[in-house]
């Protein structure tokens, strides 16, 4: 372990909220805890989420330093194609949402390290992936259901993120060195009526509140200088004026659809896995069996009853689609153009045909990892290629994505409450997160998977396994300015 400054670090995940609000919240001194103990002895950044933006997937960056595709764990939902066909397709579906979350530490890939296996106490507060954790550890092992259970059928999602300061002083009392807080109420309240509704602002309020209490707590205790606190976001999220049926349309297409929670349907020949509801995986039977995948050629030449990528963004709803090139390349089509999409493993290799359908204007045929989020950063599709490109790395990604447009989400039947905001997409709105620590960062462009190696460099941890992320923990941290 290397000399650092910090004995402890906590790291708050406040799930859903957006760089903008923060931002604007702090300036306008609504949040003076966070601006006292955060952001005047630190910095505040907008950073890049990792596709899909959607819980439980855009959690994994913090926790491992890899994007979803990396981690094999693709979406909120996905569907499992090496599982042979059954009577139905329960065994090849596969959910986050409810009691499924407990799967995400096993689908999570072997090679991957958490967090959580490079301190000595660590705890986790309502996390999804728990991988690491010892029973005692995960604080919330035996709550967590009952929590989300009680707030899903009350609306009272400001009650779980109250037991989660209580869950954090406790822990701060057992010597935690590294304690993952995961506080739902930001992103609960968004869903149920606007992102920029009164009820939100009243959770990112109350945990500026409650931030304050914490921090004159460790004050009191001696342990507030050495501290690390580093506070960020899974997804921003958008306000939804129309609701489109994905696996309805799919039907429509000729095709037969599995989709949640219909998944004891039997005999299907697609599946519409959605995340966020901004984003689906979908999932084409190419042949007799689940186990060839086809390709974007495969789709363009008709395995529904026509072009599936024309009629897909001939709909209104839908905004951008993906799928992999018989070359290994992915290629990425809106109603501006199609894009080729090479990752080398160090560069990504982008080439247009008609426009770009991203709309960029600052694109080259070769770029580093470095220079595409540099050149894509302040577009409305942030690093849309290095994450495309990431995700289908993931076997379990599906042979098609589909982005929905802003204001738009791909989910009508089966999601009580109506949800009034979506999030999952490649839009800058979903893929922009507030990045607030009381340390430097010594980058302008940085993603929420560069904060896993950021951590660790900051509190003297060597990284063992291969990640996406680079640090971007400053050095003038490492000297030692809050000793
Ligand atoms: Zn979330």
């Amino acid at each position: 372990m290397g000399l650092t400054p910090f004995k402890r670090c906590i790291f708050f995940l406040v799930d859903g909220a957006r760089a903008d609000v923060l931002q604007d919240m702090l300036q306008a001194e609504e949040l003076p805890a966070l601006k006292q103990y955060v952001l005047d002895p630190g910095v505040c950044q907008t950073a890049v989420s990792v596709f899909p933006s959607t819980t439980g997937p855009a959690h994994a960056p913090f926790i491992t330093g890899c994007t979803p595709g990396t981690c094999n764990i693709p979406g909120i939902r996905w569907f499992d194609r090496t599982q042979p066909n059954g009577f139905n397709h329960f065994k090849q579906s596969r959910s986050y949402v409810g009691p499924g979350s407990f799967y995400m530490d096993t689908d999570l890939n072997m090679d991957v390290r958490t967090i959580f296996e490079y301190f000595d106490r660590p705890a986790g507060v309502f996390s999804f992936l728990n991988r690491g954790l010892g029973l005692t550890e995960n604080q919330t092992l035996l709550t967590k259901d009952w929590y989300w259970m009680y707030a899903h059928f009350t609306g009272h999602w400001q009650a779980v993120d109250n037991a989660a300061w209580r869950y954090i002083d406790r822990a701060v009392d057992r010597r935690s060195d590294f304690i993952f807080v995961v506080f739902p109420a930001v992103d609960e309240y968004s869903h149920h009526t606007h992102p920029f509704s009164e009820a939100t602002y009243a959770s990112y309020r109350a945990f500026d509140r409650a931030f304050g209490k914490m921090a004159e707590r460790l004050h009191r205790n001696g342990q507030l200088e050495d501290t690390l606190f580093v506070l960020s976001s899974d997804h921003g999220l958008t306000a939804t004026h129309t609701h489109f049926e994905l696996w309805k349309f799919l039907d429509d297409q000729g095709l037969k659809t599995v989709y949640y929670p219909k998944i004891l349907k039997s005999g299907c020949n697609a599946a519409s896995m959605i995340s966020g509801n901004g984003m689906a995986h979908v999932y084409l039977k190419h042949g007799d069996t689940w186990q060839s995948q086809p390709t974007y050629q495969h789709i363009r030449n008709g395995i529904a009853d026509s072009d599936l990528i024309e009629a897909l963004l001939a709909q209104e709803a839908v905004d951008l689609v993906a799928a992999r090139h018989e070359n290994g390349s992915i290629v990425a089509c809106s109603k501006n153009g199609i894009a080729e999409i090479q990752d080398t493993g160090s560069e990504i290799n982008y080439r247009i045909s008609g426009g770009d359908p991203f709309g960029y204007t600052h694109m080259t045929e070769c770029m580093t990892y470095d220079q595409s989020i540099e050149a894509t950063f302040d577009s409305d599709y942030p690093d849309a290629p290095y994450q495309l490109s990431k995700l289908f790395n993931s076997p379990r990604t599906g042979d098609l994505i589909v982005n929905a447009r802003k204001g738009y989400d791909l989910k009508i039947l089966h999601e009580h409450p109506e949800h009034f905001a979506t999030h999952g997409s490649l839009h800058r709105e979903h893929m922009q997160v507030p990045l607030l620590m009381n340390a430097d960062i010594s980058r302008p462009c940085v993603r929420t998977v560069d904060v896993f190696p950021s951590i660790l460099e900051l509190m003297g941890r060597t990284i063992e396994h291969t990640i996406d992320g680079n640090s971007f923990a400053s050095h003038k941290d490492m000297e030692g300015v809050y000793a």
